[in-house]
């Protein structure tokens, strides 16, 4: 079986490890050279959850993920995931710590839960409002990104994917039962074609999709203090408002990183970004914003800000995943627009993308997200 991949990120780079690992004839294309800075797979760290608040149909994904990345930890010899717990916070109705305690409760996931108190002790640098919870689960952690792209295509490499870096997909078109796919270098045929391509995924497939630009924050504790540390300080997911989320990292070496989830100072979120023209600098009312959240609930982290980072997110309209066949050609495979939480899942969605092109069959179930529940 031949298959191309457009994109070689986060989704396309576990896509090319699975298929050629297993004997797939592989071609990858990226229009850079992974990982790098320019799509939605760096900044050092990306949350892995279990009591998954989105929706509990996503908690053995999670866990096929965990062992994925486990496995591909242990051959590449990188350490991949950092275990630090998880706390998700906010009020007792909030979509943040209901969602997780409703996955928790479904899935049988160890869990605690903390009152304000409770959660200042276990993790002095955090500050909850008085009307806050926590969930904690203590399976959570983070991945870094870079490094498990990296190990992805390496590995890729060595079981004979061919990786053409810097060469574009421009244009793809039926070829009987497989394709052909016309890239700035020239023209290949496939059997099968996998779209990855993130937040440029239009160009190639229309698809009901925004781009959200995302800012991510590394501020420094002005004085140094061990309750950041990986080991005390976990990662956190906290909806401050109904609808309006911050999270969190431990200080790795870098600072304390933070960004907002689907929360931005002022311009309407569902204002869809152009990833060829995205603003790549941070304005200082997106650094004031991020601030005054980190004042009110890390407050020995407002210091110095160190770094920052711009980021985007594919975002269906419901904040769920695209991972479908092509309505009209099932040679080709699309599976990149994962609304902003989707780097975790990339070990599992990698072999399940495979497991599809390989045998027609998928161990778990990726029904949910199916183009067509969009079509309404
Ligand atoms: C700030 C931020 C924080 C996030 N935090 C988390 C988190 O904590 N946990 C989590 O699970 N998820 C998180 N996410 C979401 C997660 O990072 C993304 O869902 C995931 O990385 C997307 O992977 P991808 O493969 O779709 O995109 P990418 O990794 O961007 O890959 C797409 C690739 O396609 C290439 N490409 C584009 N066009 C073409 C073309 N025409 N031809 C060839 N190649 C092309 C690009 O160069 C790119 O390399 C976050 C995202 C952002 C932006």
């Amino acid at each position: 079986m031949d298959v191309i991949i457009a994109g070689l990120g986060a989704m396309g780079s576990a896509g090319a490890f699975h298929l050629a690992r297993r004997g797939a004839r592989v071609i990858g294309f990226d229009r850079f050279a992974p990982p790098h800075t320019l799509g939605s797979s760096h900044g050092k760290s990306r949350i892995i959850r279990e009591a998954y608040f989105e929706d509990p149909c996503y908690v053995p994904l999670v866990h096929r993920a965990f062992e994925n990345w486990t496995a591909l930890e242990r051959l590449s010899d990188t350490p991949l995931l950092v275990r630090t717990g998880g706390l998700m916070l906010g009020p007792p109705d909030s979509a943040v710590v209901a969602g997780a305690l409703a996955s928790a409760e479904r899935h049988d996931l160890p869990h605690e839960l903390l009152s304000p108190a409770d959660i200042m002790r276990r993790f002095p640098a955090v500050r909850p409002m008085a009307d806050m919870i926590g969930v904690f689960e203590p399976r959570a952690g983070y991945l870094v990104p870079e490094l498990a792209i990296a190990a992805h295509l390496e590995f890729a490499a060595r079981a004979r994917a061919e990786l053409h870096m810097n060469e574009p997909v421009i244009a793809w078109a039926a070829d009987g039962d497989g394709v052909e796919v016309t890239t700035t270098q020239g023209r290949y045929t496939a059997d099968r074609l996998v779209l990855a391509t993130g937040a440029w995924v239009n160009e190639l497939m229309p698809l009901p999709v925004q781009i959200e630009r995302n800012v991510i924050y590394w501020f420094r504790p002005p004085t140094p203090t061990p309750q950041f540390d990986v080991g005390t300080h976990p990662v956190i997911i906290c909806e401050y408002t109904p609808g309006h989320a911050w999270y969190g990292f431990p200080d790795s070496g870098d600072g304390v990183k933070v960004g907002l989830h689907h929360d931005h100072p002022s311009a309407a979120r569902r204002v869809s970004a152009d990833p060829n023209a995205l603003r790549r600098d941070v304005g200082d009312d997106e650094i004031a914003y991020m601030r005054a959240l980190v004042r009110t609930f890390l407050p020995r982290a407002d210091g110095e800000l160190v770094d920052a980072a711009v980021c985007m997110y594919t975002n269906a309209p419901d904040d769920h995943f695209i991972i479908d066949t092509h309505p009209q050609y099932p040679q080709v495979e699309v599976v990149s627009p994962c609304s902003g939480h989707g780097f975790k899942f990339a070990s599992a969605i990698g072999e399940l993308v495979a497991d599809r092109i390989l045998t027609g069959r998928t161990t778990l179930d990726l029904s949910p997200f199916r183009l067509a529940r969009l079509a309404s």
